[in-house]
C-alpha cells in the first residue's frame, strides 16, 4: 500500500493547508498513508510512533475495524436525513449513551460537527439562556489569555492567542481575558496542578466589579489549556472560578475538545477537578477523531430556560445540516463501547504515574524550562535559541518524526498526548527517541 501511495504521489499544488507552513512544507513534505492501533506509517514506509493522538482526537488508538464497520452499516441502512425537524433514532442513541458518562446534570446534548462549531453553538446558547430568562442585557462575553477555542469568530473573540485574533481583526464586541495560569517562576516542574496561582481566578471578579454582572453572560475557560502548550490550573482555581460565576449568574462553560473522553483519567476534566460547569463543549475524541463531529453538554437549566413559548416555535435558533449526521452518530457510539470495553476512559489514571515519572524523568536533559503532565498529557517547555522563538522545538518535532515519533510543538513548548491504550514499550520508545532529540536540539 505505502509502494503504491509512493508511486502515485499527487500534485503538491492544490491542497491548500491548514494551520501550515505551506511553502515550507512543500519543500520536504511529511506524509502518513496508514495507521493502526499506536503507529502511523508513512509514504516512504516508516513506522511513527503516534505521542498525540493525531491531533489529541484518536483517543483510543487507530483503525478499529468496530467503527469502521458501524460506519458502513450506518451508510448502508440510511446516509442521510434532514437534520431540522426531522429525527433518526441512532442521532438519539448517541445523546442518551453520551447522557451516561455526562457529569451530573449534564445531560442535554446538541451535535455539531468540529470543537469550533461547538463553542460558537456554545456562546449563543449562553446569551440564548440569559435573553430567555428576561436577562438580554448579559451580553459580554469572558475568555482568557493564551485560551484555544477553535476558529469560528466566537472562538477566536474569547481566544486569547494572539495570531489567531491578529490576523482577523474584527472580533466579536464585549469581550474581556483573563489572564493566563502560566507561573514558570513559581510553578515550574510540579509533578501535577501547580501549587501557586490561584488568585489569578480573581481577575473575574475584577471584570464583574469593571462592567457589572447585568453585562455579563458567561466565561468560557480550557479547564487545561492544551494547544498553547499543556497550561495546568493552580490548585483550587476552576473552583474558584465556579464560586464567582454561581455569585453572580455567569455561565461556566468548559471547552472540553481536547480534556473530554478521557485524556486526563476521567470521562472529563470536570470530573478531574470536581468543577461541574453549566456548558461543555466536545469533539475529537467523541468519535475517535473518526468522523468529524461536535457535541455541546447543556445543564437542564439551560436547556430548560429556552424550552418556553407557544410549542409549535423553534426554540433555539441555530443548527447544522449535518448535526448528528448517521454516520458520525455510528462512530460515536462503536467509540464510546471501545472506551467502555477497554476502560480507556480511566486509564489515565492508572498509567499517570508511569507516565509523570517517565515525562519528568526527562528534565535534566539541555534547555528544559518545565514540564508539566496531567492524566495522559504533558508539555515540555524549551529554552528559546536566540532570536528565533520557535526554532529548537521545531528541530525537536522534525528530528522526531524522522526517527519515528509524532509529536506537537507550539512555540517552544511540546505537547504530548498518546492515545490512551499505550503502553510501557511505547511509552520507553517515546521517551528514548524524543531524549536523543532533545539532546541534538542542543
Ligand atoms: N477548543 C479546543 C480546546 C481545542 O483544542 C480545539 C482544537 N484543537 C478546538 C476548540 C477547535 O476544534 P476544531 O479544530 O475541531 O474546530
Amino acid at each position: 500500500m505505502a509502494d503504491q501511495m509512493r508511486a502515485n504521489q499527487p500534485s503538491l499544488e492544490n491542497y491548500w493547508m491548514p494551520f501550515t507552513a505551506n511553502r515550507q512544507f512543500k519543500a520536504a513534505p511529511r506524509m502518513f498513508a496508514e495507521a493502526k492501533g499506536m503507529y502511523y506509517t508513512t509514504t516512504d514506509g516508516r513506522q511513527v510512533l503516534d505521542g498525540t493522538a493525531g491531533l489529541w482526537c484518536v483517543n483510543a488508538g487507530h483503525g478499529h475495524q468496530s467503527i469502521a464497520s458501524a460506519v458502513e452499516r450506518q451508510l448502508t441502512i440510511m446516509d442521510y436525513a434532514p437534520s431540522f425537524q426531522m429525527g433518526h433514532p441512532i442521532a438519539f442513541e448517541f445523546a442518551e449513551r453520551l447522557a451516561e458518562i455526562a457529569p451530573a446534570g449534564l445531560d442535554r446534548i446538541f451535535f455539531t460537527n468540529s470543537g469550533s462549531e461547538s463553542v460558537d453553538t456554545a456562546l449563543k446558547m449562553a446569551l440564548a439562556y440569559h435573553r430567555a430568562r428576561g436577562e438580554g442585557t448579559r451580553t459580554r462575553l469572558i475568555g482568557r489569555e493564551r485560551g484555544y477555542h477553535g476558529v469560528g469568530f466566537g472562538g477566536i473573540s474569547v481566544g486569547g492567542i494572539v495570531n489567531n485574533r491578529r490576523t482577523f481583526p474584527t472580533h466579536l464586541p464585549g469581550v474581556d481575558h483573563l489572564r493566563d495560569t502560566h507561573d514558570l517562576e513559581r510553578n515550574a516542574f510540579s509533578p501535577c496542578e501547580p501549587e501557586f496561582g490561584v488568585e489569578r481566578a480573581e481577575d473575574l471578579e475584577r471584570i464583574v466589579a469593571l462592567h457589572g454582572a447585568e453585562s455579563i453572560a458567561a466565561l468560557i475557560v480550557e479547564p487545561v489549556a492544551g494547544s498553547t502548550g499543556v497550561l495546568i490550573p493552580p490548585k483550587g482555581y476552576l473552583q474558584r472560578l465556579r464560586e464567582i460565576c454561581d455569585k453572580y449568574g455567569i455561565l461556566l462553560i468548559f471547552d472540553e475538545v481536547i480534556t473530554g473522553f478521557g485524556r486526563l483519567g476521567t470521562p472529563f476534566a470536570a470530573d478531574y477537578f470536581g468543577v461541574t460547569p453549566d456548558i461543555i463543549t466536545t469533539a475529537k475524541g467523541l468519535t475517535n477523531g473518526v468522523i468529524p463531529m461536535g457535541a455541546v453538554f447543556a445543564s437542564r437549566d439551560v436547556h430548560d430556560a429556552l424550552m418556553i413559548g407557544p410549542e409549535n416555535m423553534i426554540e433555539l435558533f441555530h443548527g447544522y445540516t449535518y448535526s448528528g449526521h448517521p454516520a458520525a452518530a455510528a462512530a460515536g457510539i462503536a467509540t464510546l463501547d471501545i472506551y467502555k470495553n477497554e476502560g480507556l476512559l480511566t486509564r489515565g489514571a492508572d498509567m499517570a504515574g508511569q507516565w509523570q515519572s517517565a515525562i519528568h524523568g526527562l528534565k535534566d536533559l539541555p534547555n528544559i524550562v518545565d514540564i508539566r503532565t496531567i492524566g495522559f498529557v504533558a508539555g515540555i517547555e524549551l529554552k528559546s535559541r536566540d532570536g528565533a522563538p520557535g526554532k529548537r522545538a521545531y528541530d525537536v518535532f522534525v528530528d522526531c518524526f524522522e526517527r519515528g515519533l509524532l509529536i506537537r510543538v507550539t512555540g517552544d513548548i511540546i505537547a504530548l498526548s498518546p492515545p490512551l491504550i499505550m503502553d510501557e514499550s511505547h511509552l520507553d520508545e517515546l521517551v528514548s527517541i524524543l531524549s536523543d532529540a532533545l539532546r541534538r536540539a542542543e
